[in-house]
């Protein structure tokens, strides 16, 4: 997962000082690398970096992007050889026919084949990110179509997987979700203009105000002050959210599918109460994933809530890292207990997930330090057994700990006198309001986009021929 925002407005204005807002506002969603592209009646800038938003897009950065009407920005979330600036987003193209600049969110399953087919055209690449393939893609498109509109309607037919992209154009701000839904999308409106953003939260952050879900599927066109909407590929298809956005990935204030995320993470720890409750004296949540989660499974055993953990709000990349033989300094740096709440008590400690486990070992050591008698460990998501191919990082399957072990056999691991997770068929309880529908595949391997394409020897030799520098 990532962020991608984009604004257009009718007249020239600071359009990169909302771009910045709002990459501020979802930086939990990706804090690789961070960009913007600011448009000014067809002329492009772009300034964009590894680091945060804070880091890359300093006064100056802001002062060379200048005025426009339209502007784009992204944060990525991504795997290590895609942290440098030549993967950093949006990608800026000029092409025969204008310029393009273009923002992504999630994954697409079928990358590798899409790069090779404009490899053998001649197109050269520059970066390993699937972002520059569905730039290659769509203005390949566009060189056939009348309209940029009709060339993502023509390149999403080719497109496998889970996306939501923002892309601009001279005169257009274009919104894109994939048909599936995997990756959340909203439109916001500003008095003159209109927001795209990854979540809702960001549309606040620039005072626009809420609009709509993006629907899986639909493409939608900002020109001139006047939104369109395109809806060939909003079909019957079965929806599929990624549920570790309701989990995890997605900020409390924000609402998607009309969900807020506060409400469902609580619902998910008050359905976990329900599965598996235990004696205890107090439930506290790691921060700050699990705090939530956390407070709806105290509402629900009638278990005190209590702030069970101190976390260092100010660790930033400048933060100088201890030296290996100190690491378990940093993170007693990053998170400490607070006794008093948890010393001689029996303590219920919701996360929101456990994926290796190393987080858990950590924090229930903190906790005996701290004088905890019994720690018992909830976990609101169920059991990460797979990998995820829509945009959810992972080293590999055989590191996620639920994916040999149980429930008995993780608590011994990582410290815990017990160890629970939601069950897999709880998950849609929590969400109220009548959601598409819930991608699980990281919980079940129904995987609703075949995977197959990314699974390709091709795939893994592209990979491997970019991770050794050539
Ligand atoms: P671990 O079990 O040590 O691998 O880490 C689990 C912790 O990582 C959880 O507490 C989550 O807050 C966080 N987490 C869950 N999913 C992800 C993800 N896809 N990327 C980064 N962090 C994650």
């Amino acid at each position: 997962m990532s962020g991608v925002f984009g604004v257009s407005r009718t007249k020239k204005q600071d359009v990169a000082k909302l771009a910045y807002y709002a990459a501020f506002a979802l930086q939990h969603r990706g804090q690789e690398t961070c960009g913007i592209a600011v448009n000014d009646q067809g002329v492009f800038k772009t300034y964009k970096d590894v680091g945060l938003a804070t880091d890359v897009l300093d006064k100056e950065a802001l002062r060379r992007l200048g005025e426009g009407q339209m502007a784009i920005g992204q944060n990525l979330y991504g795997t290590k050889i895609q942290v440098n600036r030549f993967n950093a987003q949006p990608m800026t193209i000029n092409h025969i026919k204008g310029t393009l600049a273009l923002g992504m969110d999630g994954a697409i399953v079928n990358a590798s084949r899409l790069r090779k087919e404009l490899e053998l055209k001649g197109v050269i690449f520059h970066s390993v990110s699937e972002a520059e393939i569905l730039s290659g893609q769509l203005i390949q498109a566009r060189l056939e179509a009348s309209s940029m509109e009709e060339a993502v309607l023509e390149t999403m037919s080719k497109l496998r997987g889970a996306y939501s992209f923002v892309l601009m154009t001279p005169q257009k701000l274009i919104g894109v979700r994939d048909p599936y839904g995997v990756r959340p999308l909203c439109i916001g409106k500003l008095d003159d203009g209109y927001v795209i953003s990854s979540e809702s939260c960001a549309v606040v952050a620039v005072g626009g105000e809420f609009v709509r879900d993006v629907r899986p599927g639909e493409v939608v066109v900002i020109e001139d002050g006047e939104l369109t909407s395109y809806t060939d590929y909003c079909n019957d298809k079965p929806k599929a959210l990624c549920s570790f956005e309701y989990i995890y990935f997605a900020r409390p204030d924000s609402v998607v599918e009309g969900n807020g995320i506060h409400e469902t993470r609580m619902n998910l720890g008050k359905l976990l109460a329900k599965a598996h409750p235990v004696d205890a004296d107090v439930v506290i949540g790691v921060p700050d994933s699990g705090l939530n989660a956390a407070m709806g499974y105290a509402t629900e055993s009638g278990i005190p809530y209590g702030i069970g953990f101190l976390k260092n709000k100010y660790i930033g990349r400048s933060f100088i890292a201890p030296e290996m033989e100190e690491r378990e300094l940093l993170v007693r740096i990053k998170l400490n207990a607070i006794s008093s709440t948890v010393k001689d008590k029996r303590v219920i400690v919701v996360d929101d997930s456990i994926v290796r486990g190393v987080t858990s070992a950590r924090f229930i050591r903190i906790l005996r330090e701290a004088g905890a008698k019994e720690i018992h460990v909830r976990s609101s998501a169920p059991p990460f057994i797979d990998e995820c191919f829509y945009g959810t990082d992972i080293d590999s399957p055989e590191t996620l700990i639920s994916r040999h072990h149980s429930e008995e056999e993780i608590a011994e691991m990582i410290g815990a006198d017990s160890v629970a997770f939601l069950p897999v068929e709880e998950l849609i309880k929590a969400v109220k309001k009548p959601c598409p529908g819930l991608c699980d595949a990281c919980f079940t391997a129904n995987y609703p986009i075949d995977p197959s394409p990314a699974k390709e020897p091709m795939a893994k030799q592209v990979l491997q021929r970019l991770h050794d520098g050539d």
